[in-house]
């Protein structure tokens, strides 16, 4: 789980498939939905990883996998498919949102503190680099406790926002040698092949 800062605003952390349920998921070899976990090797790259945010290469060990993305159950905690190394890969690593995301239009879906989605809230934003202000803005809203991002026409889980959970100083974003992902440049993968969920 890692952190950007964006002043003014608030400060939230981003994270993809929670490590624990990954590696308890791994070791049984049985999904959310019950089903037996399927491995297959990766022919031509580009899938959209949870794991790890990133997406995948030529070669990796995937497999596609029914996946409940809260800490808490009921009828809002839904279960979907997300595509995941197989093996443990290490998870998530980099600051702020992967940029690959920045340059996807995206589903903002904030669940409240009573576990249900915050449909006032709900928010879809275009692939233009709003996505770390708009998750920053919609996690400072009174009420709101988490946010999904998930996939705009297929609804698939992308990854979890949260407000960062102790006080954030101001600093300067000319000065965000710690968040290099916000402005990075990465190639945009949509036109490969991209799995269910990308
Ligand atoms: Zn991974």
């Amino acid at each position: 789980m890692q952190s950007i800062l964006l002043t003014p605003l608030t400060s939230i952390e981003i994270s993809g498939a929670d490590p624990a349920r990954l590696a308890e998921l791994r070791r049984t070899g049985v999904d959310h939905g019950g089903n037996p976990m399927e491995p297959f090797v990766d022919a031509g790259g580009g899938w959209p990883l949870r794991c790890c945010l990133a997406d995948s290469r030529p070669g990796d060990a995937l497999a596609i996998v029914a996946w409940a993305p809260f800490e808490w159950r009921g009828p809002y905690a839904e279960v979907g498919p997300i595509v995941i190394h197989a093996e443990p890969c290490g998870g998530f690593a980099s600051d702020g949102v992967p940029p690959q995301f920045l340059k996807r239009r995206q589903l903002v879906r904030p669940y409240g503190d009573d576990r249900r989605i915050a449909y006032d809230h709900v928010v879809i934003v275009d692939p233009d680099g709003s996505l770390p202000e708009v998750l920053a803005d919609v996690l400072s809203r009174d009420g709101i406790e988490v946010a999904l991002v998930r996939n705009v026409l297929a609804g698939c889980y992308s990854f979890t926002a949260r407000r960062r959970s102790e006080p954030s100083s101001s600093t300067s974003p000319a000065s965000g040698a710690e968040n290099p992902d916000h402005e990075a440049q990465e190639p945009d993968v949509s036109a490969r092949r991209a799995g269910p969920a990308a």
